[in-house]
């Protein structure tokens, strides 16, 4: 349910269009009530019922029992050299996660957070290095777009909205919280909500098999696989959910995926290249080897380092010898821009502030019940 932890009002900001129909419905309402609800809360950006003009006194008073417009709000704000901008939003829970906005010529790509903390534990990703604390609801998610295109309007008053683009990449795993994150995105890809196109969001997941299994019933949003090794034995190290779901079960849903959207639509593969780890020559042949099979795009990110990690990044001729390998193998390859790195908003980098950190067990306990489901 939409509930939030302090009390069970409902938080009507994440409920999508299907959701809110069924709540209007509920009381006896008509369903473009719903289609006006939407527009107050994401065109307008209004949380205040009494605001909502085109509602009757009655009605708004009902809304008012039953719940509330709730957007998380900031706590901190930081803008980089690089124009990149970080917030800290402040989740229910009272921890911190992590919104970053990448700007670039004709677009604004915002890196949102589905999770506080991360029960995956990749080795080289410092969110990962906290352990879990809580899902964040749908309205925590679709607010960081909200948010961000509100405070960013003034800098970009030629476009409708700052954000273009939207990249489930934060911190979290988005197929570990499925329902909020996908009622968020429904949101984002609403025209009554944010109405970005299904191209321009992107659910990127470590490799939740059945997460990915149940998005083909569920949206058409783009997918991006955190892939990172070439091999399972090499996998198992970096992205410990390798284990349970190998890069053969994980390929072989993202092909499903794609196929299901019917037009010709192509997965985004990333893969973090870390120095000396999975850098080499021969992971390259492996690699392009490898996705034959998978119609998709490789984005290769350089290894953002973070005290302890134990890691380093190649140099940037290293990273364009494995990327030549890769294009001379007839592969799409692009190498991500590092941005942000001044305000820790780069990949890997990001880790808000989580008191908790002792919830890893009870998520892998919900993988290992969903796997079975
Ligand atoms: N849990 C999701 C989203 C997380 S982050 C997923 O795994 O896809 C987005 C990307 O940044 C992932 O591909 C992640 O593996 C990568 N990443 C994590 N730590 C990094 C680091 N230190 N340097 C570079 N990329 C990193």
């Amino acid at each position: 349910m939409m509930t939030n932890s302090t009390n069970d009002l409902v938080n009507f900001l994440g409920m999508d269009r299907a959701q809110l129909t069924t709540l209007f419905a509920e009381l006896g309402e008509k369903p473009y009530r719903a289609e006006q609800m939407m527009k107050w809360m994401h065109h307008r950006q209004v949380s205040d019922f009494d605001d909502m003009t085109d509602m009757s006194k009655k009605l708004r008073s009902r809304l008012s029992e039953l719940g509330r417009v709730h957007e998380a709000p900031v706590a901190e704000s930081f803008e980089s050299v690089d124009g990149t901008r970080k917030w800290l939003v402040r989740a229910a829970s009272g921890s911190l996660v992590e919104t970053v906005f990448i700007p670039e010529n004709n677009r604004g790509t915002l890196c949102v957070s589905s999770q506080v903390g991360c029960a995956l534990d990749c080795s080289f990703c410092s969110t990962g290095k906290q352990g879990f604390n809580s899902n964040l609801t749908s309205g925590e998610i679709v607010g960081q777009v909200r948010m961000a295109n509100r405070l960013l309007a003034d800098v970009y008053p030629d476009r409708a909205h700052a954000v273009t683009n939207v990249v489930m990449m934060g911190m979290g795993e988005p197929l570990l919280n499925f329902d909020n994150v996908v009622a968020a995105v429904d949101i984002m890809m609403d025209d009554l909500g944010y109405g970005i196109s299904k191209r321009k969001v992107t659910i990127s997941t470590a490799g939740v098999v059945p997460g990915i299994e149940k998005l083909i019933e569920t949206t058409d949003c783009s997918l991006a696989l955190s892939l990172h090794a070439p091999n399972d034995a090499l996998r198992n190290e970096l992205v410990p959910i390798n284990r349970r779901y190998n890069i053969e079960s994980l390929l072989d849903a993202a092909r499903r995926y794609t196929r299901n959207l019917g037009e010709k639509r192509t997965v985004t593969v990333e893969y973090t290249v870390i120095d000396k780890v999975n850098d080499q020559p021969e992971h390259a042949v492996e690699l392009a080897e490898l996705l034959r099979s998978l119609p998709c795009k490789i984005n290769l990110i350089p290894f953002n380092p973070f005290p302890g990690s134990g890691y380093r990044r190649p140099s940037s001729m290293n990273i364009r010898r494995f990327q030549d390998r890769l294009v001379r193998a007839g592969h799409s390859v692009t190498v991500r821009t590092t941005r942000g790195e001044d305000i820790e908003a780069a990949c890997g980098q990001l880790k808000g502030k989580i008191a908790d950190k002792t919830r890893r067990q009870e998520q892998y306990r919900m993988i290992a019940s969903e796997a079975q489901a």
